[in-house]
């Protein structure tokens, strides 16, 4: 049988592995660390078991679905709680973001929930921008909702959530990785409007996303387990340099490797276990995604206890609030605190816990002629990333 060699045990790397071994290859995974995961990781605070890293995947596509259903997961997965994220203006108050959108990108610009965030001038510029005939659709995400929607829409609106979803600009996201559909409902409907609300009817009713009862990182021991008991072998704390020298065929599963393009980007992640019963309301829904130019550092706010039933369940009264930043503050964990009061509203006196992670994404590398899997071809994101390593898995073998 086929020999592979898997370079990097991050959710990519296990996921590849394990489907290859399952068809009897022999598969090998070399992880640098002392653990796997990558970035979907376990840590605790205040005495509960989160997420230090992702903590929801989308059910776009239903690929992470079916595979949590492989791994006896598949009853644990949950819902987050009903109820609106939140933007926070570059100035004033925060608002809740417009309900029909695709990423941030609104179905219909003149709607009341998106002229609250944009202004009537700027909603009525995109409605009218979005009448014009649709030349080529641009590659961008970002030259996407400037040509069709206008700057305030794009710099307003969509930018905060880009940025909070796949922590980029929407300039240096291809419109693909928004939606797989999206170029293709713009080619049909001739509008970007059209395309978002065809989108949203086509996707299955209830949230877009979803996650696991006790934390996404439950993922990684249950897709190692079943790795292993398909004859896979895991390799702990060898960083490979040149997977040429690997047994058999190699598939890179280090975002980042061999050489990375240009230096890699730094998320900050401080998370705070409060006691605040002011927060059981939940002021600002799940949380918040805050525009540039905003008088706070942080630039997401994650009331993961409003947003997670099972979370708050065993927080037992406290809250848990995860704020991200794109550079580490002098003092995280005051910052942090400062930033949560002014984006919730309330004061926070009693902080019992707080924990900060940092982690540095790599950016894309040139790896030609290797099979490449995870996030330096497939994007952030644990849904397009089990894709594409599913896919990949598939075309090796049937080699
Ligand atoms: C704070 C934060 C929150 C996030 N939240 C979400 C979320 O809620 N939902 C979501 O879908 N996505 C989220 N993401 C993104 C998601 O976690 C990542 O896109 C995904 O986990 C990346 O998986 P990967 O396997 O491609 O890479 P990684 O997770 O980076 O794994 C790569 C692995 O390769 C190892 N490695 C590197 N170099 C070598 C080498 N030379 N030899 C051997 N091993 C090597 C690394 O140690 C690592 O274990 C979040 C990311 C961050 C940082």
């Amino acid at each position: 049988m086929a020999d592979f060699s898997v370079v990097g045990g991050g959710i990519a790397g296990l996921v590849v592995a394990r489907r290859l071994a399952a068809s009897g290859a022999s598969v090998t995974v070399y992880e640098a660390t002392d653990r796997l995961g990558g970035t979907v990781a376990r840590h605790e605070v205040g005495g509960l078991a989160l997420d230090a890293g992702a903590e929801s995947f989308a059910v776009r596509g239903g690929v992470v679905v079916a595979l949590l259903g492989e791994l006896g997961l598949g009853g644990d997965i949950v819902e987050p709680r009903p109820g609106p994220a939140w933007l926070q203006p570059a100035s004033g108050d925060a608002l809740p973001l417009p309900a029909t959108a695709l990423l941030g990108i609104p179905a219909d610009p003149l709607a009341d929930d998106v002229v609250r965030v944009v202004s009537v001038s700027a909603a009525r510029a995109a409605g009218e921008l979005d009448t014009r005939p649709m030349g080529t659709i641009p590659l961008s995400v970002g030259s996407l909702v400037r040509e069709r929607y206008g700057d305030a829409m794009l710099d307003r609106l969509v930018a905060p959530v880009v940025h909070g979803v796949h922590s980029m600009h929407p300039d240096a996201l291809p419109v693909e990785r928004a939606h797989p559909g999206l170029r293709a409902a713009l080619a049909e409907t001739g509008s970007l409007g059209g395309a978002v609300a065809r989108l949203r009817e086509a996707a299955p009713p209830g949230s877009a996303v979803a996650g696991i009862r006790g934390g996404v990182h439950r993922i990684v021991p249950a897709l190692a387990d079943d790795l292993e008991r398909l004859g896979g072998e895991i390799r702990l704390g060898v960083r490979i340099d040149d997977p040429a020298a690997l047994r058999g065929t190699a598939v890179i599963a280090a975002p980042g490797m061999p050489t990375p393009a240009a230096p890699g980007r730094r998320i900050d992640l401080v998370t705070l276990v409060v006691e605040q019963a002011e927060l059981d309301g939940a002021p600002r829904g799940s949380g918040l995604l805050v525009a540039a130019g905003a008088p706070v550092a942080a630039r997401a706010l994650t009331h993961a206890t409003a947003k997670w039933e099972w979370l708050r369940e065993a927080a037992d009264g406290r809250h848990v609030l995860r704020l991200s930043y794109d550079e580490a503050p002098a003092d995280p964990v005051a910052t942090a605190r400062a930033d949560a009061e002014a984006l919730l509203g309330v004061e926070l006196p009693v902080v019992i816990d707080a924990a900060h992670v940092t982690w540095t994404r790599p950016s894309a590398a040139a790896a030609s002629g290797s099979v490449v899997v995870g996030e330096t071809v497939a994007g952030s994101g644990l849904a397009g990333i089990v894709a594409q390593a599913e896919r990949t898995a598939a075309d090796l073998l049937a080699r």
